[in-house]
């Protein structure tokens, strides 16, 4: 017991990058040939600080989690009370004030009519929760279905459930014999859109259409028509799919309305939301779903119970600063920022749409996306990505390009300024890269 020689002390003559070598395996790197991780030691509204003092702008809002900026006062106050009140509680058989207004403020401003709060904790549960759901609801009703469809290049998370519904790519490449099989469709368009009408009214064993509304964020920030999606929609509904929303990033505010499901006429069963819901300060995640979902479930037969829950399920502190976040939302001065952000977007891109470098360009709300045109060098296409991922870090500007695509995805609350400022920057990587 009092073998405390295992107990691994830091390595004082070390810096904090090379004890992380040591001991962190980090998410979607190959450590073998990693630069050294920075050491990030604060935040502040859109900029975090490393342990030199050097600033940056946080462009991808830390993996486009943050909505309001970092560190936001109002947000540390509300966790710090919540804290030492109550930190959480088992959520079966016990409840608490935090989950239960969150639902109730939640479920109002949420597209269409939706009733009911499921929460898990990240995106990727979410999304098993809501495919779930839906199998479920049709095991439940007597007439089970086993298909799923998708789009071909969507991305809905890292957990297996959520792995097989998303496009098959480089990150599933290990598991795809593993994966279940999904019913894959290309996104819709004016030239496709009958034709993608007439397969889905010949399916038959298909429990549910999931989503990423607009635009598909890993996929490679790849947009779309909201009345495509409405025209899908309505051929699922004929054919007996329930629908599922995964807006998990484009929720609260990133596609220029609260949730991007606001452009459609026809509105989903089921909502995916995480992300952006604590205002980026902790995992939270929540599937929504209509009574006429729920009250497949209900029964005197255990069966039918939703057999699912996870150990911070409604975490208190969690769904305090996701309170704390909506405030802000909902706020003229946030929606005003949005505005404002999606305004200078659309100038920049008509400023660099025509550039010979620029293969596309496009923008849905505070998203802007810019296609780097690189021929048919495919070693200048493996070498960009972190050529411009460095370039902008040198200028102390935080951008992760999907491949040869950059993309902006700022907290809200950023300047002009420091708009202006990664505008510059890009325009500059077109001449000089
Ligand atoms: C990020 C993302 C997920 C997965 O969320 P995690 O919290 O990373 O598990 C699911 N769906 C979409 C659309 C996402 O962008």
């Amino acid at each position: 017991m009092s073998d405390t020689s295992k107990l691994r002390t830091p390595n004082s003559k070390l810096n904090l990058a090379e004890r992380d070598k040591k001991v962190i395996w980090h998410p979607y790197t190959q450590m073998k040939n990693a630069l050294p991780h920075i050491p990030i030691v604060r935040g502040e509204g859109v900029y975090v600080f490393d342990e030199n003092g050097k600033k940056y702008i946080d462009a991808v809002s830390s993996w486009w989690v943050n909505i309001h900026g970092h560190a936001h006062p109002y947000i540390a106050q509300k966790v710090a009370e919540q804290l030492n009140v109550l930190e959480h509680v088992i959520f079966a058989g016990f409840t608490h004030e935090p989950a239960v207004l969150l639902a109730e403020r939640l479920l109002p401003i949420l597209p269409g009519k939706q009733d009911k709060v499921f929460y898990t904790d990240n995106g990727s549960t979410a999304v098993e929760v809501a495919l779930k759901m839906c199998l479920q609801y049709w095991d439940n009703k007597g007439k089970p279905k086993t298909r799923i469809l998708a789009f071909k290049n969507a991305y809905h998370g890292d957990t297996f459930g959520a792995m097989s519904v998303s496009g098959r790519s480089i990150f599933t490449d290990a598991f795809n014999s593993l994966l279940f099989d999904v019913d894959f469709i290309d996104l819709p368009n004016e030239d496709n859109i009958s034709d993608l009408v007439a397969h889905i009214s010949t399916l038959t064993n298909t429990a549910c259409f999931i989503f990423e509304p607009l635009i598909l964020g890993s996929g490679g920030m790849l947009m779309y028509e909201a009345k495509y999606l409405d025209e899908l929609i309505v051929a699922c509904r004929k054919a007996g799919i329930l629908i599922i929303a995964d807006e998990v990033m484009t929720g609260f505010g990133r596609t220029g309305t609260y949730f991007a499901c606001e452009k459609l006429v026809n509105k989903p069963d089921i909502i995916c939301l995480s992300k952006g819901l604590t205002g980026g300060t902790m995992p939270l995640g929540v599937t929504t779903c209509t009574d006429e979902i729920f009250e497949a479930f209900l029964s005197e037969d255990k069966l039918k119970t939703l057999y699912h829950g996870h150990s911070f399920t409604a975490n208190p502190i969690a769904c305090v600063a996701s309170l704390a976040s909506l405030d802000i939302l909902l706020q003229e001065e946030t929606l005003a920022n949005i505005k404002r952000v999606e305004t200078k977007h659309a100038v920049f891109l008509q400023e660099i749409k025509a550039h010979a470098k620029v293969k596309a360009v496009r923008q849905t709300g505070t998203i802007i996306a810019i296609e780097w045109e690189t021929g048919n060098e495919t070693s200048y296409l493996s070498n960009l990505r972190n050529l411009l991922y460095a370039y902008f870090l040198d200028k102390g500007i935080i951008l992760r390009p999907l491949g040869n695509i950059i993309y902006i995805l700022p907290p809200y609350v950023i300047s002009n300024a420091d708009l202006d400022y990664i505008y510059g920057a890009i325009k500059q990587a077109l001449e000089e890269i």
